[in-house]
């Protein structure tokens, strides 16, 4: 199979119809063998009736239903491990993204061998609110990731079979799948202007509040790509600069009222002195980053994927 289009939707019904007749007309031209799967987040209006008789019509149109509703990334990372096709699409449901963009994504995977083909909506739809923030965040990513992308939340993502099944997506991390793709080794990831509509059915899912989600979200992800197997590496060094910090400057206190008391000359009471409390406390903050070092080191050697790599290829 050429392409498997994956459709988180979540209250969608108005759109559901209209987006997948424009998907097949896009097929179609192209002679694409190809699946829709739409996964149904836990919608509460008719979307999945929608989808019933959708695939009732059309045997390439395939519903997943989940009992509640469990966000975007779990919708996401469930389509990914049903996709069938060489290449896998995503796009959301509102009609924001148009199919008509899919071909070129195609090609560029096919032909160019990307592992990721990336939308970028260089001319958005959004309230500003939305697209002042977002730039930012873009902005952050790219600084703290590497990755030269302008649009890491674009819905419209093409990837190479193989990127999908080696990558997991859980809580909300569908903002950076482009990071979590790169960290998985696959680093042939560029970006592709697309169109962007305003929404026409519906409203946005997602408020003001992703915004600081995302950027927490930001925090754990390039804690755990870089240290979630070498806590210690983190912990460590900050709690040695600590520890040795306080160390010095407590030998050097302690030094010098050994040194005036030896020759009999006044001295101030070790405890009158700032430096001696902040010399204590970076000792105790240093012992406490290193414990948790050891402890993170010996949560992650129980970890189940500790020893899960990749391999490409074997001959
Ligand atoms: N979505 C989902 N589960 C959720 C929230 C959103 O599957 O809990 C879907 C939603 O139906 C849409 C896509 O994710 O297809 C993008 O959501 P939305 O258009 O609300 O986000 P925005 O375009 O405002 O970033
Ligand atoms: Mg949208």
């Amino acid at each position: 199979m050429d392409i498997s289009i994956i459709i988180p939707l979540y209250n969608e019904a108005d759109s559901l119809s209209e987006l997948c007749s424009w998907i097949n007309d896009v097929m179609k031209k192209n002679n694409y063998s190809y699946e829709i799967l739409l996964i149904d987040d836990g919608s509460k209006d008719s979307s999945w009736k929608k989808i019933e008789n959708l695939s009732k019509s059309n045997s390439q149109i395939k519903g997943i239903k989940f009992r509640r509703n469990y966000g975007k990334s779990a919708a996401l990372n469930v389509g990914f491990s049903k996709a069938n096709g060489s290449v896998v699409i995503t796009m959301d449901a509102d009609l924001q993204d148009s199919p008509e963009e899919i071909p070129e994504l195609y090609k560029k995977i096919k032909n160019e061998n990307f592992d990721l083909v990336s939308g970028w909506k260089e001319k958005r739809f959004d309230p500003i609110t939305k697209t002042i923030p977002t730039k930012l965040f873009n902005w952050a990513v790219r600084k703290t990731s590497g990755i030269k992308l302008n649009d890491f939340n674009c819905g419209l993502k093409a990837y190479k079979s193989s990127v999908v099944k080696s990558i997991e997506v859980h809580g909300e991390m569908h903002r950076y799948i482009p990071v979590l793709a790169k960290w998985a080794g696959f680093s042939k990831i560029t970006e592709q202007i697309v169109k962007h509509q305003p929404r026409k059915y519906g409203k946005t899912k997602f408020g003001v509040e992703r915004f600081i989600n995302g950027f927490l979200d930001l925090l754990t992800v390039t804690f755990v790509t870089r240290f979630a197997k070498k806590p210690m590496h983190f912990f460590g060094i900050l709690g040695l600069i600590m520890f040795f910090l306080g160390f010095i400057l407590f030998t050097f206190i302690s030094g010098n009222k050994l040194y005036c008391i030896m020759n009999d000359e006044p001295a101030t009471n070790i405890a009158e002195m700032s430096g001696f409390y902040i010399a204590l406390t970076a000792m105790i903050i240093g012992v406490q980053l290193f414990l948790a070092g050891f402890i993170a080191e010996m949560i992650s050697r129980n970890n189940y994927d500790r020893n899960n790599y990749q391999i490409e290829q074997e001959i």
